[in-house]
């Protein structure tokens, strides 16, 4: 028996004149994220990729399923048996094939797509003959048309037949790698993560940064974002990740600048450090976990004091979101165990008691301004590391 999976396009289906192009990446990322498992054969009609075992590794099992449930742009994903095109070889191959799918429901119907029109019957004609034969083989089960537990698809195509039962969710969204490039600060927490995985789903290609503090903060606590970024990248494909030192800048401005700002010229620090590495990479725009009131370096008088030392837009995916449905996002793109880990982050080691809430603009400026900070910028970037993350599952 012979397997093969069917990628159901979400958004990409409703492209015009450039949908061919939003296919090409579609294509190139799954073919990056299938490769190590074999050799496919990919073919694409209908808003479907169909993809193809070619040799004895190439396995269509659960692996691969779960590659392609966190490629972007896919809608939907199935499994289905290949066969022989005829009602005999549905009967033969396919239904039995579906047993442990069908057993496990009580209603069902069967769809028909004939690609090849030289097929004897009609669809609506191979719907009710596959649907007959499926109530022979399994007479638990009823026939509803409205909501069945199943749907079982036959798709009749120019050299055999195709037959699934069945559909699981893909990861939705746009394929990395059509919507420009953004970097992501990354911290070590629940949020950042989560804004990365985001913007990559609107076919942002991702970039990160992480500003860490020895040894006010650990090597295992870097090590931990990097682990992040792994998770990341198994749905944004291979990250490009920075570790820019800021020690010393955190150092000057806690000698320097009065405490309850601390934090947001902290942030404005970092956020000018971004940005310049955004400027000699040609990198769009800037993205961080912030969710609006979330603690007082969150609010919006301290995002206005962020945001006008950047040159780029800085975009914040979960600006709208609760706490608690950013932690369900992070549970499902399976980053949330690794972000509750117990490492200090640079931010929380400098914490002032009394955070302004609504920092004014000219008093941050003028804090900031007791001490030059541009050596140490420039210094900080040129120490800057850089390495390629990439998915280790
Ligand atoms: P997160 O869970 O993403 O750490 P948070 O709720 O802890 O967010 P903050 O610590 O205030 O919030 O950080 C706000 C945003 O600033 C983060 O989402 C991230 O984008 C950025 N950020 C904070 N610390 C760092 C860091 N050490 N390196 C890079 N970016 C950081
Ligand atoms: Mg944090």
């Amino acid at each position: 028996m012979k397997e093969i999976i069917l990628c159901k396009y979400g958004e990409i289906a409703l492209k015009g004149l450039n949908k061919r192009t939003f296919e090409d990446v579609l294509i190139k990322n799954i073919k990056r994220r299938l490769n190590p498992m074999g050799k496919f054969h990919y073919t694409r009609s209908q808003s479907t990729v169909y993809i193809e075992p070619l040799d004895e590794n190439a396995d269509i099992d659960d692996k691969a399923v779960e590659k392609l449930k966190k490629v972007f742009g896919i809608a939907k994903i199935s499994r289905s048996i290949e066969c022989e095109k005829s009602l005999e070889g549905i009967k033969n191959t396919a239904v039995p094939a579906l047993e442990d799918t069908l057993l496990g429901a009580k209603t069902f119907k069967v769809e028909t797509k004939r690609a090849d029109k030289t097929f004897p019957l009609k669809s609506p004609e191979i719907s009710n003959e596959a649907g007959g034969m499926i109530l022979d083989a399994y007479p638990h089960l009823r026939v509803d048309v409205h909501n069945p537990d199943v749907t079982v698809l036959v798709e009749i195509r120019e050299q055999n037949a195709y037959v699934s039962a069945g559909k699981e969710d893909g990861a939705g969204g746009i394929p990395v790698g059509t919507s420009g490039r953004a970097m992501l600060l990354l911290s070590g927490g629940i949020d950042s993560p989560v804004a990365g995985y985001m913007i990559a789903k609107r076919g942002v290609v991702l970039d990160a940064v992480h500003f860490e503090s020895p040894p006010y903060t650990s090597e295992r606590a870097k090590q931990k974002v990097i682990k992040l970024a792994e998770r990341m990248a198994e749905y944004t494909g291979r990250i490009k990740f920075r570790c820019v030192p800021f020690t010393k800048i955190q150092e000057e401005i806690k000698n320097n600048c009065p405490e309850e700002l601390f934090t947001i010229i902290m942030r404005r620090l970092m956020m000018e450090i971004a940005d310049k590495i955004c400027e000699s990479e040609r990198i769009q725009c800037l993205v961080t976990g912030e969710s609006i009131g979330q603690v007082a370096s969150q609010t919006m008088h301290a995002m206005v004091c962020t945001d006008v030392v950047a040159n780029r837009p800085v975009f914040r995916p979960l600006i709208g979101m609760d706490k608690s449905e950013i932690i369900a996002v992070s549970r499902k793109i399976d980053t949330f165990d690794i972000s509750i880990e117990p490492y200090e982050d640079c931010c929380t080691v400098f914490t002032p008691k009394h955070p302004k809430t609504k920092p004014d603009i000219k008093a941050v400026e003028a804090g900031q301004d007791m001490f030059d900070f541009a050596p140490l910028v420039d210094e900080a970037i040129e120490n800057t590391t850089c390495e390629f993350i990439e998915a280790k599952r």
